[in-house]
C-alpha cells in the first residue's frame, strides 16, 4: 500500500473520488496559472464554510493558482450583527438596530484597510456571505472578478435586512448559492452549486470496524441488532416525533428494531429544548429508543454511528440540502428521507434511497429493507456513487474552478482546454 504521508493532497483525493476527475481539475486550473485569487469569510474555525476552505485553498494551490484565505476581524456587536442578519436572512422578523448596522460597516471599512492590496490586485475574489460583503465599496481600483458566495437559505429573507443587504451584493460581478430555491434575483449571473462534502475529513473517513462497535456499546446500543438512526438537530422541522412514530409501526414487525436519535445541543435555540422533551416523553418505556442529546459529540462519533446503522433516516418537513443524507449515503446507507428540499436531489427513489412522505411510509420502507437485506447493499452502494459523482469536494472545486475560467476568458470566442 502507498505510504498516505507522503501523498499529496490531490492524490489523496484522487483515491476517492477517482483518477478522472482529478485529471479534471488539472485541465481546468492550467488556464488559471498563476492567478491570484483570495477568499474572504469571517471564521478561520466552526462552521461548514470554514470546513471546506480548510481544504479548498490548499487544493487549489496545489493546482497551481496562486491562491489566499483571508478572514476579516470584527469585536462583539459585529457578530451580534451579522448573527443577526444570518437570522434574518433565514426568514426570521428581526429588526437590526442602526447602530449595529454602523459597526458592521466600520468593521468592514476598517478590514478594508488591512486587506485592500490583496484585494484590488487580485483576478479572483470570494466573498463568503454576507459578513465581508462590504469590502467590495472599500476597493474602488479593483482589477478582478468578485463572486459573492451565498451559503445561506435566502429563499424566504426577512426583506427590510435583505433590502440592505442586497445594496453591497448588487456591485459585485457574480453570486452563488448552493440550491435553485436560495437564490434571489440579482442583476448579474446567478451561479447554483450546491454543497459538498469531504471525504478525508473526521465526520467521512473510513472507520475500523471496531471503534463502530465500541462506538455503539459506549451509548448502550446493540451493534448485533437492527439499528436505525437519524442525526439531526432537534428541530420541528426534522421531524423526531415522525422518526419515532415510524420506528413504533415497523418495530410491530421487526421486534429486535432499535432507533437512535442523535441530536446537537440547542443552546442558541430555545426551541430546541422544547423538541427534545417532546422526544424524550415520546421515547420513555421504550428502551431500545436512544436520544443522544449532550451536542458534545466529536465528528469521528457521528462519522460511527452512521457507519454502524442499517438504515438512516432523515424524515425532514423541509430541508436546505440535507448533508445529514450525503454523510450517510457516502457510508453506503440506504437513507430514507422527507420528500423536500435538497434531500430530492440525493435520493433517487428506489435507487438511492426512497423519498416518503409519512411516518407510514417510512415504516413500510424499514420493513421492506430489513426482510429484503440484499436491498440494503445494493441501494448503499448506488448511493455511495451517487456521492462519489456529485456531491464531493472535488466537484464542488470543479464548478469554481469552471466559474472562474468562465469570468476570467468570458470575452473571448472559445476557451481551449488542456
Ligand atoms: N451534526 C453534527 N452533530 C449533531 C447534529 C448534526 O455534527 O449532533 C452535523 C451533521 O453531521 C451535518 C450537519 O451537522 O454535517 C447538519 O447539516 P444538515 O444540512 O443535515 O442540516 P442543518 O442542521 O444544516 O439544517
Amino acid at each position: 500500500m502507498a505510504d498516505k504521508s507522503l501523498q499529496t493532497l490531490l492524490e489523496r483525493y484522487a483515491d476517492h473520488a477517482g483518477e478522472d476527475a482529478i485529471q479534471q481539475l488539472r485541465q481546468l486550473a492550467s488556464l488559471l496559472t498563476g492567478q491570484r485569487v483570495v477568499h474572504v469569510n469571517s471564521t478561520r474555525k466552526g462552521g461548514g464554510v470554514a470546513e471546506i476552505l480548510e481544504k479548498l485553498v490548499p487544493l487549489m494551490q496545489e493546482l497551481g493558482i496562486d491562491t489566499r484565505w483571508e478572514v476579516i476581524e470584527g469585536n462583539e456587536d459585529f457578530y451580534v450583527c451579522t448573527k443577526s442578519f444570518h437570522n434574518a436572512l433565514q426568514g426570521k422578523n428581526i429588526r437590526i438596530p442602526e447602530t449595529l448596522l454602523r459597526v458592521y460597516e466600520e468593521v468592514n471599512a476598517r478590514n478594508a484597510e488591512r486587506l485592500r492590496p490583496i484585494l484590488e490586485s487580485a483576478e479572483i475574489v470570494f466573498i463568503h456571505d454576507p459578513q465581508p460583503a462590504p469590502l467590495l465599496r472599500h476597493c474602488p481600483n479593483r482589477i478582478g472578478k468578485w463572486i459573492w458566495r451565498c451559503h445561506i437559505d435566502l429563499s424566504n429573507p426577512y426583506r427590510p435586512v435583505w433590502k440592505y443587504l442586497r445594496n453591497y451584493v448588487v456591485d459585485y460581478d457574480a453570486s452563488i448559492f448552493s440550491l435553485d430555491a436560495f437564490a434571489q434575483p440579482m442583476p448579474h449571473p446567478v451561479f447554483i452549486i450546491p454543497p459538498s462534502i469531504d471525504p478525508l475529513s473526521e465526520k467521512n473517513l473510513t472507520l475500523a470496524a471496531k471503534v463502530v462497535r465500541e462506538t455503539l456499546e459506549e451509548f448502550n446500543i446493540d451493534p448485533r441488532r437492527p439499528i436505525v438512526l437519524q442525526v439531526s438537530r432537534f428541530d420541528r422541522f426534522k421531524d423526531p416525533l415522525g422518526v419515532i412514530h415510524a420506528y413504533t409501526l415497523a418495530k410491530q414487525f421487526v421486534p429486535s428494531l432499535q432507533l437512535v436519535l442523535a441530536g446537537g445541543g440547542a443552546a442558541d435555540d430555545p426551541e430546541g429544548d422544547v423538541v427534545l422533551s417532546e422526544v424524550r416523553e415520546a421515547a420513555e418505556g421504550d428502551p431500545d429508543i436512544h436520544v443522544l442529546s449532550s451536542g458534545h459529540y466529536t465528528d469521528r462519533t457521528i462519522n460511527a454511528l452512521q457507519a454502524g446503522a442499517d438504515i438512516v433516516l432523515q424524515k425532514s418537513l423541509r430541508e436546505g440540502f440535507g448533508l445529514t443524507v450525503t454523510e450517510a449515503m457516502w457510508k453506503g446507507k440506504p437513507v430514507i428521507g422527507g420528500n423536500t428540499g435538497g434531500i430530492r436531489l440525493q435520493l433517487m427513489n428506489h435507487r438511492t434511497g426512497f423519498l416518503v412522505e409519512t411516518p407510514e411510509g417510512a415504516a413500510m420502507r424499514i420493513r421492506y429493507l430489513l426482510f429484503e437485506r440484499r436491498r440494503i447493499g445494493q441501494i448503499g452502494h448506488a448511493a455511495r456513487d451517487l456521492v462519489r459523482q456529485n456531491f464531493l469536494i472535488t466537484r464542488h472545486l470543479r464548478e469554481y474552478l469552471t466559474l472562474m475560467v468562465a469570468l476570467i476568458h468570458g470575452n473571448e470566442d472559445r476557451i481551449e482546454l488542456g
